[in-house]
Formats: C-alpha cells, structure tokens, sequence
C-alpha cells in the first residue's frame, strides 16, 4: 500500500523525501541543541557575574568592618587621635559600600534583609565606638571602658555574621544553578542520542524504500535486457508501477514486442516467416512425439502467380498476396500456424490432427480461396487458385525436413494434376501419378 503510494511519486521526489527525512532529525538536533547550550551558557554567564557583583562588595564590607574593629581599640591603648581620623575615613566607606550594595537591582529580598541588618548593626557600632572616642585618653575606668569595647566588637560580628548569611545564599542559589545546567546538559544527550537513533532509523527505511522501488526495478530490467538480447523475445519486464522506470519498463516491452514481432513476422503478410515456421515444426514434432498424437502439414501455392505480376503489376500481386494470407490464416483454428514459407508459397502446421481431418481443412481453404473475389485498384476483380500438398507426422514422415519434402511432393503433384486441387503425399517408389489420392 505504502510502497504502491511511493511508487507513484517522481523518482526526483522520492530522492528529495529521503534527503529531507534524513536531514530533518539533524537539522532539529542542531537547532535545539544551539538553543538549548546558548540558554545554559547565559545561565552560567549570568550567575558568575551575578555573584561576581554582590560577593565582591559584600567582601569588600567584611575587610572594612574588620578594619573598623581597630582605631577604638587602640584608641584606648594609646590614646593615638589620628585613630579618630582612622575609623572616621573607614567609617565613610563603609556607608558607600552600604548604599552601594542596597541600591543594586540584583539583590533579592532575602539576601538584602540580611545586608539591612548588617547596616543596622553598623550604624549601631558607629554610635559604640562614638562612645569610645568621647572617653578623654587616659581612661579613668578602665573596666567599664574594656565592657564597652566588647559590646562594640560583639555589634561589629553581628555586621560579619549577616554578611556571612549571604554567602550561604549565594551558594545555595549557585547549586540550584548548577543543578540547572546538569539538568539541561541531560537534556542535550537525551536529544543527541534520540535524533541519532530516528535518524538511524529513517536512514534505514529510506535505503530500503529506494532498494525496493528504485534498484530491485533496475535490476529486473537489466535482467530483462540481458534475456531479450540473448533471443528470448517473448519475455517481457515484470514492472507495474506507474512512475519513471515503470514507463522505462512498459516502453522496453512494447519494443521488445515490435522486435519479436519483426524478427517472426514476415512483413508482407503478417504471417509467421520461415525461421519461425521452422522453429514451431521442430516444437510441434517434439510434442507429437512426447504425446504420441498426429500433425498435419499443408504447403500452399499460387497458381499462375506470375501471370498475376505480369497483368497488374508487382503491387497488385502484393495486395493479392496480403489477401490470401488473410483468407488461409482466418481459415485455420486458433491453435494452428500459418507462416508465409516462400514468395507466394504458404505453409500451415495442423496440431494434433489426422490426415484425414486436415484434408477437410485443405480442401476448405482451397475453395474459400477460388470463391474469393480480390478488387484491385481500379476496380478490377480477379480470382486465384493455390495447389495444397498435404502430408502428415508420423504417418508420411519421421523427421521435420522430411515432413516438409512430403508435403512439397504432394504440392507438385497438385500442380502436376491440373492446379486447384488438394494432394495428399502417398508414400511410394513407383508410378509417380499413382502415388497421390485425390482431395
Ligand atoms: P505455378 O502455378 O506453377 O506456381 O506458377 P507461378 O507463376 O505461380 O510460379 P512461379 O514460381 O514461376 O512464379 C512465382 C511468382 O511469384 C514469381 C514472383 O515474381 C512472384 N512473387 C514471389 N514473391 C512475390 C512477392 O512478394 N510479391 C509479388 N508481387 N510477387 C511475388
Ligand atoms: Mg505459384
Ligand atoms: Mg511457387
């Protein structure tokens, strides 16, 4: 049903569906693959400079809070003023990095709640450490100084510990992505090995569509043409499709029937010609022999044909011609073959028939060609005659040469009695004219 469908297309068609199958699975596979690696390279693209853009800064705040730790301290140490100027400059940059920070679009709720809090505790540490700073060096209550300092330090870790939370979220949005990205890499093989295995697959039935409907054909007909030249020109293509090499197929077998008809036809007549009369009285002696059956053979010959030539001309005896091989094939069943044996002598092979019988068919033949009225050109209406000699297998002959000498025999011995007359071969050595019986 399939393959009838196919057949049917162009084979320019059926060449560009088996190209197309077969690239489509690779062009969807690079397509999807191209998409699907541009949207995992910009994930990956993206969150490095995501994290790039908020660790940084968040880095940069935990050094300078770290840094901010110590002029408060050493202000109590060594009562240094250049400390004051210290934490003031340190003090101005981390409020820029602050504002920074919270000011970026990239920030999410969560990691900036965690940097607010950071701000907060600093903005606490500053009024500590302010505190600090009012103590006039050196510090009287040194005790209550060194518990201040400490719960300075102690708002200064809280700032770190917030910070350190938006580490751990960075993180865990990084792991998401990467779990992203494997998923997506997972995704890419399924599709490799998916596309390879359809491609795999159309490749495999387009080779065996094309096999069946475009190279089995051609070796059929290769076959065909090496039997037709070898001489069997009875054989034909075994193709019935309808596209290109069905045609090829139906041309080749109407040629090799015009070259079977040339080469077994005699082109006058349409009659069989000699070398297929030949060929058929050597298959019908196989068969009567294998049967055990009787054939007959008549040879048939105008009479005064030359006569015919000379009065109307070399084409009127060919129309004359043509008519009598009409008349003595449309005389004859079917089964029998009438070839065209020499210029206007005939010859018919009577399968499976006695002498007897065939003698009733001579002499049918003979008188359907007496009544026969032939119009020439002009006109003119002429009647011809023909002598029939008859023999039969095995009866007068053994062999297809001496079935045809018989039958020729009994011919002259028509001629010989008077033309127009039916003669059947008689075997015998002596008295000639005695040798044949009447029609
Ligand atoms: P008979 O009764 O003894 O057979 O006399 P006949 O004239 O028929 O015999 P003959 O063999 O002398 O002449 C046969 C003639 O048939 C001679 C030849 O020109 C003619 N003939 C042979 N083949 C053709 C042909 O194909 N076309 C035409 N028009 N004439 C042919
Ligand atoms: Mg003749
Ligand atoms: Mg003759």
């Amino acid at each position: 049903m399939f393959m009838r469908y196919i057949q049917r297309l162009p084979l320019r068609i059926r060449f560009l569906l088996g190209a197309g199958a077969i690239l489509v699975p690779m062009m969807v596979l690079s397509v999807a693959g191209y998409v699907l690696f541009t949207k995992v390279a910009g994930t990956t693209d993206a969150s490095i400079e995501e994290v790039r853009d908020q660790l940084l800064p968040v880095a940069r705040l935990q050094t300078l809070l770290q840094r901010a730790a110590m002029p408060p301290n050493d202000w109590l140490i060594h009562g240094n003023p250049r400390e004051q100027t210290d934490f003031a400059a340190i003090s101005k940059n981390i409020d820029q990095v602050f504002v920074e920070l919270l000011g970026s679009p990239i920030a999410e709720a969560e990691k900036t709640g965690h940097i607010a809090q950071a701000r907060e505790n600093w903005h606490a540490a500053k009024t500590q450490a302010a505190t600090l700073f009012d103590l006039s060096y050196p510090i009287a209550d040194m005790a209550a100084a060194a518990d201040k300092m400490e719960a300075y330090d102690t708002t200064i870790d809280a700032a770190t510990e917030h910070l350190d939370k938006v580490y751990v979220l960075v993180q865990e949005e990084l792991a998401e992505q990467h779990a992203q990205v494997h998923l997506i890499k997972r995704w890419i093989q399924a599709l490799i090995f998916g596309a390879f295995l359809f491609s795999a697959l159309l490749v495999f039935f387009g080779a065996l569509i094309l096999s069946r409907t475009i190279i089995q054909p051609i070796h059929t007909l290769d076959d065909s043409a090496a039997l037709i030249g070898a001489g069997e020109l009875n054989h034909r293509v075994p193709i019935n499709s309808d596209d290109e090499l069905g045609r090829l197929a139906r041309t080749f077998n109407e040629m090799a029937g015009k070259l079977e008809q040339l080469a077994i036809r005699d082109g006058l007549t349409g009659l069989y010609n000699k070398r297929e009369f030949d060929r058929r009285l050597h298959e019908e002696l196989e068969r009567a022999r294998r049967n055990g059956r009787p054939f007959a053979l008549l040879m048939i010959d105008a009479d005064y044909f030359k006569k015919i030539n000379d009065d109307y001309g070399h084409l009127a005896g060919d129309r004359v011609l043509r008519k009598l091989a009409n008349l003595l094939s449309q005389g004859v069943r079917p089964v029998d073959h009438a070839a065209r044996y020499g210029g206007e002598e005939f010859a018919i092979i009577l399968p499976e028939t006695s002498t007897k019988e065939a003698n009733k068919t001579a002499e049918r033949l003979r008188r359907a060609v007496q009544m026969q009225e032939i119009v020439l050109d002009g006109d003119r209406r002429i009647r011809i005659t023909v002598s029939i000699g008859l023999a039969g297998y095995p009866r007068d002959a053994a062999s297809a040469k001496a079935l045809v000498a018989a039958a020729d025999e009994a011919m002259y011995a028509a001629k010989a009695g008077g033309r127009n007359l039916v003669r059947q071969f008689v075997a015998t050595t002596s008295e000639p004219s005695a040798a044949y019986g009447t029609g």
